[in-house]
């Protein structure tokens, strides 16, 4: 079969718990990397579809990655072309061909849920550390001047 299926990486290939670094990359998720792991075997064209390229060093630890979970070799790119006959991705929303309706609507309303709790989370959390930041910065205000910690 000809053309070739992205397949996202962050959240759909590999577990994802927020960003930390382009040698951070979670543990593959189950699921997908058999069903990647099946499309390879069976002949199909799977490459990595990835924002992560955008930016300079984040291919080589992806290689890396994908070498370690026995799929090395699979191109990555952050383009689509007409090759592309589906992608994978947990941020895509699927919409009804020539309708612009979401075929999905409620998976789509689901995810946007996480997102908003997950944003709340990280905003309590954020507050936590300012009011930390708050305390430390008031102790150290009573600290003499050229006093060592
Ligand atoms: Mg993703």
């Amino acid at each position: 079969m000809s053309g070739w299926i992205g397949v996202d990486l962050d959240g759909t290939l590999a577990q994802y718990g927020g960003f930390k670094g382009p040698d951070d990359i979670g543990e593959p998720v189950p699921a997908m990397l058999d069903r990647v792991k099946a499309w390879v075997a069976d002949g199909r064209e799977v490459r990595i579809f990835t924002a992560r390229v955008c930016a300079p060093g984040f291919e080589e630890p992806i290689k890396a990655w994908c070498e370690k979970h026995g799929i090395g070799g699979l191109a990555i790119t952050n383009a689509k072309d007409f090759g592309m006959v589906e992608l994978w991705d947990d941020r895509a929303v699927r919409v009804m061909f020539n309708k612009g309706e979401p075929c999905c609507a409620e998976a789509r309303n689901e995810m946007l849920d996480a997102a908003v709790t997950k944003n709340a989370l990280l905003a309590d959390r954020i507050k936590e550390l300012e009011a930390e930041v708050e305390k430390l910065e008031e102790y150290l205000s009573r600290v003499p001047a050229g006093m060592y910690l």
